[in-house]
């Protein structure tokens, strides 16, 4: 039995750590924020390189946090991918605002930087009153930002994105709940646009055992702005509220816990390339037809899933049932685009609207990824697979 993501395997190694970590903080009676969230936020700040890390109690809150810091409400439109988990798109409505949905690429599944550029143009048209959108009647949105996911690990096109950013004034927003870690040039996920946001889910490449997060920024303003959205738009003292915020906090538990994980975090991303080279090898030696993730030059994945193509539905279901009956277990993310989804309805989209991202939903699946896979593990994958 080949566990899809073996956390079991990576605490064994951390146990000991871990156990005294828990203890010390409950003993401590420091439960919320406090010393081990500020050397946590410290060494994550190092880690990604950026001046300032923000904690906050999930990936979740870290994007509506930073939409908020930046104003984003009703009538403000925020452009994001329609292929990701819902909450990349989920904290533009939490917020007020709507999300504009645009396709992304069929090899990186990150939002594709030419669609970017025709829809953000329209956009600008649109909210000038010049020319409705195609297809959906967005006029009058004041367009705002981007967020921009790292899907399965892989940075999205930052060089790219931010030069259509920058032409139509938008900020943009790392979704890096899957990329912690990976690298595009000499930078890490993070710190790859103004602001960073990332998850640390237990099964997110850095995780914890509960929920958390946290926001990555170089401009001291707007990290300011984060610590007090966290925790109830706090002022100068506790019972002062210059804002509305939210209850944000990370907790010390998480903290003592992600500090431990951190460290061991760089040999484990060798360790993800290692088994990502693996599957891309022996794919090609069985000669399988799947394609398989491909990293650009400059870029590094973190490999939060290995994810590979099928030809068509059917195909994907015979490899997925293969896996299941020598008991490997396989996942689809994501088997719905975002504008599909029933929660999005009301925004207008119809199935055609983005055909990468929908034809990408009926092909893909997941191999098991993590650190622990060996290449005995990766062969009898393999085996099942050409069964
Ligand atoms: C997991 C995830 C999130 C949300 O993180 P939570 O900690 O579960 O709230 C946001 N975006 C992407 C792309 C994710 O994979």
């Amino acid at each position: 039995m080949i566990p899809f993501i073996d956390l079991g395997a990576q605490y064994r190694l951390i146990q000991e750590e871990v156990e005294a970590a828990v203890l010390r903080v409950l003993r401590s009676g420091q439960y919320i924020l406090g010393p081990e969230v500020d050397a946590l936020e410290q060494a994550l700040s190092d880690f990604v390189g950026v001046r300032h890390a923000v904690s906050c109690a999930s990936g979740t809150d870290a994007l509506v946090m930073a939409l908020m810091a930046k104003g984003v409400g009703a009538g403000d439109a925020i452009i994001t991918t329609p292929f990701t988990f819902m909450a990349s798109a989920e904290a533009i409505s939490l917020v007020g605002a709507t999300p504009v949905f645009v396709d992304v690429d069929p090899h990186s599944f990150n939002i594709d930087p030419a669609v970017l550029s025709d829809v953000s143009q329209s956009l600008a048209k649109a909210s000038d009153g010049a020319a409705p959108l195609p297809k959906l009647p967005l006029d009058r949105l004041r367009p705002r930002g981007i967020i921009a996911v790292d899907l399965f690990g892989l940075p999205a096109d930052y060089a790219a994105i931010e030069q259509i950013a920058g032409e139509q004034e938008l900020f943009v927003i790392e979704d890096a709940a899957q990329s912690f870690g990976a690298t595009l040039g000499n930078r890490r996920a993070g710190a790859l646009a103004s602001i960073g946001a990332t998850s640390f889910f237990p099964a997110k490449p850095l995780g914890c055992y509960g929920d958390g997060g946290a926001l990555f920024t170089d401009d001291h303003d707007l990290a300011e702005l984060f610590r007090s959205i966290r925790v109830h738009g706090q002022g100068a003292d506790r019972y002062e509220h210059v804002r509305i915020g939210i209850t944000g906090r990370l907790d010390a538990l998480q903290a003592a816990i992600l500090s431990i994980k951190l460290k061991i975090l760089p040999e484990e991303l060798e360790k993800r390339q290692r088994v990502a080279a693996a599957y891309k090898r022996a794919i090609a030696e069985r000669g399988l037809p799947l394609e398989t993730p491909h990293v650009p030059d400059g870029y590094t994945s973190a490999w939060a899933q290995y994810s590979v193509l099928a030809a068509d539905a059917s195909a994907r279901s015979d490899y997925q049932s293969r896996l299941s009956a020598a008991g490997i277990p396989t996942g689809i993310y994501y088997p719905t685009p975002l504008h599909l989804q029933p929660a999005f309805a009301s925004l207008g989209y119809s199935r055609g609207d983005f055909p990468v991202a929908e034809s990408l939903s009926e092909r893909i699946f997941s191999l098991p990824m993590h650190p622990y896979l060996n290449e005995d593990d990766v062969q009898s994958i393999m085996r099942a697979m050409s069964a």
